[in-house]
């Protein structure tokens, strides 16, 4: 996940700014760095989003289990 697509993400609960905290990374073939592992955190809700392989995993707090079966 590219740095300039985490700038236009938001929190999903608030929609406030999140703050990223960077464990992995890699370059891109246009040197643009490219986000691998990390968090990202609404410090308004003091929630992480975790980033795995480059996939930001931006799920509310209760809602991924709330599909009915
Ligand atoms: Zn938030």
């Amino acid at each position: 996940m590219r740095i300039s697509t985490i700038k236009i993400l938001c929190c999903p609960v608030c929609h406030g700014r999140l703050t990223l905290s960077v464990t992995e990374t890699t370059v891109l073939e246009d040197g643009e760095e490219d986000i691998v592992g990390g968090t990202l955190t609404c410090t308004a809700c003091r929630v992480d989003y975790p980033v795995r392989e480059g996939i930001p995993e931006m799920i509310p707090p209760g809602a991924a289990c709330s599909e009915d079966k």
